[in-house]
């Protein structure tokens, strides 16, 4: 016999505990109301998560945040969460074409000015791309078929320029020219404060990490809730049909509430079914919602950052092995050294189908080639491939196919279910920041917001 749980009476219902929901959450309490966070995972924090080593906490998904990102850097504050900066002093490498540069050495890795005007052309491109409702652009249908690839073969002449482009697209979304529409380019970098905001460290949106930690502002803000979250809890149904309440149903809950909030992103989104009673998935909602957008981070942890006294500073780009990118989070230079290499798109799927010691030999001999043979003796090696978990599907953040936007209207991520008793949060939902912490934090106080309006406006 199938168990079928007891119906509670909630207040309102908070689908997904990642900063999106948490941040709903807390802001619903805030103002009177009784949310409940109702989470699948094991854990709060959905894309952000720690991990610690040695007394050394390692930001196994989002880390990084600038000075554009207000309202993430304040909730930070009001939670007694201090910034770190990044910045690590010393020269960083290029490893491009088969040919191994510092930055220092007086031989340009790529053409400075052919990069520029790359940037420049992309920051104008995306000035006609409204944040708010991509597919509203006038020529959506032709950019939203356009790979960047395409786009970039037919546009771009220099070669530095052409291989930047690749680079770009793998640091920015995590995945490649070929599987990313020019449209969903330019709404990321419209969305995310520009081509230059986006790729830098000092001033950019890499300058600071949290200390203790990203997944300690979901810790926080969990631990600030009077009912706390249920973790365990896949949420597959919304049932509208009964006319003061909804039903929030899956296998392990079954909640009544006047409101609800759905912060998980777009792809398990698709697969909760709301609606009356008999109705099944919704086909007017994405079919093709699965994001190309795939990383794999992994922390590699020495006894003390060694590269320093190279004059390291243990930043890498790179365009030949699985390795695509590295940053320094060591904290300080007196303490543990941890190298943090990023893997995305096509390199992480080619990547993760190898065993796990050859996983792990190739991307130590990356290191050594960097930063010479002692970085082939770790303390600890942590791999975390986000592509593995069953309810993030996409990471950094979703991508969405060619044509999707144009296909699926232009309000198509950020729009609200049908239902008026109903928010979408998630940072796929945010025009501003899409796919950083910032956007979930800003889709989670615009949910929360709506609704107390709404619910007022029923009174
Ligand atoms: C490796 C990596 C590096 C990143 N780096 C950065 C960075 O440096 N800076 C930055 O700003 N951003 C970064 N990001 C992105 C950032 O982490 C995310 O934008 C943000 O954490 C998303 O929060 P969210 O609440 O919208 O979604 P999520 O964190 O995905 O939360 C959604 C939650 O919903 C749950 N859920 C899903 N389906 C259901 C269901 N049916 N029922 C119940 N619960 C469900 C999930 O388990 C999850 O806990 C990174 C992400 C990754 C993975």
């Amino acid at each position: 016999m199938m168990f079928r749980p007891p119906v509670v009476q909630a207040d309102v219902v908070v689908v997904g505990a990642g900063l999106a929901g948490l941040t709903a959450a807390a802001e619903l309490q805030a103002r009177g109301r009784r949310p409940l966070v109702v989470e699948a995972g094991d854990r709060v924090g959905g894309r952000t998560a720690g991990h610690l080593v040695a007394g050394q906490l390692l930001d196994l998904g989002g880390a990084y945040t600038g000075v554009l990102h207000s309202e993430v850097r304040a909730l930070a504050d009001r939670l007694g969460i201090g910034l770190q900066p990044t910045e690590a002093p010393g020269s960083a490498l290029f490893d491009l074409r088969g040919r191994l540069t510092r930055a220092d050495s007086g031989h340009a890795a790529y053409s400075a000015l052919a990069v520029g005007d790359l940037l420049e052309l992309l920051e104008e491109l995306s000035a006609d791309v409204d944040p708010a409702a991509p597919g509203a652009h006038p020529n959506a249908a032709e950019l939203d078929r356009l790979t960047v690839a395409d786009w970039a073969d037919q546009r771009i002449t220099h070669p530095d320029a052409r291989l930047f482009t690749d680079l770009l697209v793998g640091e920015m979304l995590a995945t490649d020219t070929t599987e990313l529409s020019l449209l969903h380019l330019l709404f990321y970098l419209r969305s995310g404060g520009g081509a230059h905001y986006l790729t830098a460290f000092s001033g950019g949106a890499q300058q600071d990490r949290f200390a203790g930690g990203a997944h300690a502002l979901c810790e926080r803000l969990a631990a600030s809730l009077a009912e706390p979250p249920r973790l365990r809890t896949p949420v597959m149904r919304i049932r509208t049909h009964l006319r003061e309440r909804l039903l929030v149903q899956g296998p392990g809950i079954a909640a009544e509430c006047a409101q609800a909030v759905i912060a998980v992103p777009p792809g398990p989104a698709a697969r909760i079914v709301i609606g009356p009673a008999g109705v099944g998935p919704d086909a007017s909602r994405p079919s093709r919602s699965r994001s190309s957008g795939c990383a794999i981070k992994v922390h590699v942890v020495y006894d003390r950052p060694f590269w320093a006294d190279a004059g390291l500073s243990g930043w890498v780009t790179a365009d030949g092995g699985p390795v695509r990118y590295v940053t320094d989070d060591s904290a300080g230079r007196h303490g543990l050294g941890v190298l943090v290499a990023f893997l995305t798109g096509s390199c992480a799927a080619a990547y993760a189908a190898q065993p796990p010691a050859t996983r792990r030999a190739d991307v130590l001999s990356s290191l050594s080639r960097w930063f010479g043979a002692a970085a082939d003796r770790p303390l600890e090696y942590v791999e975390t491939d986000w592509r593995s978990q069953p309810f993030v599907e996409g990471c950094y953040a979703a991508v969405p196919p060619c044509g999707w936007w144009a296909e699926t209207g232009p309000m198509a991520f950020i729009g609200r279910p049908a239902d008026e008793r109903i928010r979408w949060a998630g940072t796929e939902r945010s025009p501003a920041f899409y796919g950083h912490l910032e956007g979930a934090v800003r889709s989670g106080l615009h949910a929360a917001r709506s609704l107390l309006d709404n619910h007022r406006g029923h009174r």
